[in-house]
């Protein structure tokens, strides 16, 4: 089976998935979790050096999902939705190695890129292929690109930017943007030369170094209104107003700093952190009245939901 092959079937089976779980397609991020519920399977978090995951159905036993939780949170639901295919596609029991164990805890994005893709067998290539297309069909990545306002996308920033809102690994965006035919393997290969990390330096402005690159940078636009975002432990939002209005963030969201940003135009960037106590569950964000340069905005509390 080609990996051509393997998308195209997969493509099918991740909308008919979609109909029978009740997800909706258009809605971001596609809650996998909520899926893995309600196909049946028992969904488990836990971490394992040298696994992303575990799909487990034996006879005389209820199926199950295990996925290593110091992945990160794409990563996480990456795997979920690898190992939900497992599960609707009716394969048996099936161990997901990851092929650099030493980088794992780092959680770096890129472990994903660095998964071996020659030599998959059909059953992994289905799998692998009902992932992508179940996180990102066309009407999620659609609304993710309406969000951003944008046809398609232009840059590397564009692509990172792009893995936020459909909660999935930059590397697993990346390769499914020709599968889409949002993108050219040329494209795709001048984009992949800029890593995540790089991606998030430039989008916070270096505002106070981060220890640690893993969290995400969110720059949020006044697209942005009314809409519910999940953050995560250290990740950072963006803001950009005009000069003259206070960024007022509440408590949980710590301000990292408030710079003049140099791109033209009076206006400031501010970057402020989250903070949450727990790692699986995380905090929800929702943006309320962003409208642009020239007008305040507020922020709500979060509200906790499963991750
Ligand atoms: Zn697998």
């Amino acid at each position: 089976m080609t990996w051509a092959d393997a998308h195209r079937l997969a493509n099918i089976a991740a909308a008919k998935a979609h109909a029978q779980l009740g997800i909706d397609p258009g809605k971001l991020p596609i809650d996998v979790a909520e899926a893995i519920m309600a196909s049946g399977a028992i969904l488990m978090w836990r971490p394992m050096p040298r696994l992303f995951g575990v799909y487990i159905n034996d006879p005389g036993s209820s199926p199950g999902i295990l996925v290593n939780s110091d992945l990160t949170p794409g990563a996480r639901r990456f795997t979920a939705a690898h190992e939900l295919g497992h599960h609707f596609l009716e394969h048996t029991t099936c161990t997901d190695e990851a092929d650099c164990p030493s980088t794992m805890p780092t959680g770096d994005d890129s472990i994903y890129s660095l998964r071996e893709r020659r030599g998959w067998t059909p059953t992994e290539k289905m799998a692998e292929a009902f992932a992508a297309w179940f996180l990102m069909p066309r009407r999620a990545v659609s609304s993710a690109l309406r969000v951003l306002a944008l046809d398609r996308p232009r840059d590397a920033t564009d692509v990172y930017r792009l893995s936020l809102m459909l909660g999935v690994p930059h590397a697993a965006i990346l390769r499914h943007l020709m599968n889409l035919r949002l993108a050219t393997s040329d494209q795709v290969r001048r984009w992949s030369r800029e890593s995540p990390g790089q991606i998030k330096r430039r989008l916070d402005n270096n505002l106070g170094m981060p220890a640690s690159r893993w969290p995400d940078v969110w720059t949020l636009t006044p697209a942005f209104d009314g809409r519910t975002i999940t953050v995560h432990d250290g990740d950072r939002l963006c803001v950009r107003v005009a000069a003259g209005y206070d960024v007022t963030a509440p408590d949980w969201l710590p301000e990292v700093a408030a710079t003049a940003a140099g791109d033209g135009g009076p206006s400031m960037s501010s970057s402020a952190t989250a903070r949450s106590a727990e790692s699986v569950r995380s905090p929800c964000l929702m943006v309320r009245q962003i409208r642009g340069p020239g007008t305040p905005f507020s922020w709500m509390r979060p509200t906790h939901l499963s991750g």
